[in-house]
């Protein structure tokens, strides 16, 4: 039945599990192990745990099991798994797949953590070959016969480059390549992923799913072989657990998460709009702006151009922290997806620790500003930058 319902229908129902009371809102099994009736019954779970059988919660947990299942019916994907971060979704369904010898192809704009892992792998003896997202010849040409995955940003941090993930998929899946996804800055409202050929999809809930900045939590969708199968044995016995109060707050978080998104898009779009041509930018970079490089890809895919506005303070660092500091409503901070409104300013804070060469290859320039609209009045975000602008 649950097939034919809507995402925003799911977002409040998918996945639900009540117990004997019959509670409305989902209860938090903040327990960590579970009794058993006999030492018979207890060997049988060890041997398989049916769906409602839970075992230890590094393993699973009936609340995190209700977020990872509204997961995977928001996504459509078969299955999902929940994590103790978005670092360790990313880290997990890399590394569980991936031994010494494979090769692993992924866009070089890249979160810096993201960027991590790949050189964790790097050392572990799997070859990785970045390339620049945007560009179909390069993925062509990195990727071969038994490349083992392929890893992307659908959305780049923070300078926005929108990945053509449907045209990816199909070179990798040519030559027999997982295709991994990290869908943060997608969202689930606008993700497409599943349909556009994505085989595993990553969240950081901690952006937009948590949505009011209180938690970590990650979460990995994909097919059941690649869940139970690949994923769920490395997670298991590696510690990557999320906490059952942690999947509570997510679950509570997806609830409004459509109505947050929608919002916060509609304000980026409004806030992009408004900056553009604006004399003291060197660049305002937003996919739903027409002039975006990727435009027509992003609303493929999307629908809509996010909830991130990018930009360039032609007056470099300097312009950029008297623009921050100016701000009134906004803060300085360096989540993103948060109901607050939120600026950072990545060359010396997310990605401070890149060597100036690939800051500069990756555009992240001293001027620039990544704006993370939030849920307050859209009038009010755009006087409050444009107010922070004139005193820069
Ligand atoms: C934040 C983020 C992550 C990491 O998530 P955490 O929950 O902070 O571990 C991974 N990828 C992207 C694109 C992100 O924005």
């Amino acid at each position: 039945m649950m097939d034919d319902w809507k995402t925003a229908t799911k977002l409040v129902h998918a996945g639900a599990r009540r117990s004997q009371y019959g509670e409305m809102s989902e209860a938090i099994f903040l327990t960590q192990g579970f009794v058993y009736d006999s030492a018979e019954q207890a060997e049988a779970r060890f041997i398989e745990a049916g769906p409602d059988e839970f075992i230890y919660a590094r393993y699973g947990n009936p609340t995190v099991r209700m977020f990872e299942d509204r997961m995977a019916a928001i996504e459509g994907t078969e299955d999902a798994f929940a994590t103790a971060s978005g670092m360790a979704a990313v880290n997990g369904a890399l590394t569980a797949l991936l031994k010494a010898g494979d090769h692993v192809v992924a866009a070089r704009a890249l979160f810096g953590s993201c960027l991590y892992v790949l050189d964790l792998l790097a050392r572990f003896g799997v070859a990785v070959t970045l390339v620049d997202g945007t560009d179909l010849g390069q993925w062509r040409a990195a990727l071969r016969e038994g490349t083992k995955a392929v890893f992307l940003e659908s959305v780049s941090n923070p300078t926005l480059e929108v990945i053509d993930v449907k045209s990816v998929a199909e070179i990798a899946h040519a030559v027999g390549a997982t295709v991994i996804v990290d869908n943060v800055f997608a969202t689930p409202t606008f993700s497409k992923a599943v349909a556009l050929g994505a085989d595993v999809i990553v969240y950081s809930a901690t952006k937009h799913i948590d949505g009011s900045g209180r938690c970590l939590g990650g979460v990995v969708c994909g097919t059941k072989h690649y869940i139970r199968k690949v994923l769920e044995p490395y997670l298991k016995h590696t510690g990557g657990a999320l906490s059952p109060f942690n999947a509570w707050v997510m679950l509570k978080g997806l609830e409004t998460l459509d109505l947050r998104v929608r919002q916060q898009a509609a304000s980026a779009q409004a806030m992009a709009e408004a900056l553009a041509g604006n004399p003291k930018l060197a660049r305002v970079i937003y996919p739903g702006l027409k002039d975006h490089p990727q435009h027509r890809v992003a609303m493929e895919q999307m629908g809509a151009g996010g909830t991130v506005v990018t930009f360039d303070l032609a007056g470099g660092q300097p312009a950029a922290f008297r623009f921050l500091n100016a701000l009134r409503i906004a803060k300085i901070s360096n989540n993103l997806g948060d109901a607050k409104s939120i600026a950072t300013h990545p060359a010396t804070t997310t990605h401070q620790r890149l060597p100036v060469e690939q800051k500069a290859l990756l555009g992240i320039t001293p001027g620039l500003v990544r704006f993370s609209l939030g849920i307050e009045d859209t009038g009010d975000l755009i006087a409050d930058v444009m107010a922070a602008l004139d005193a820069a």
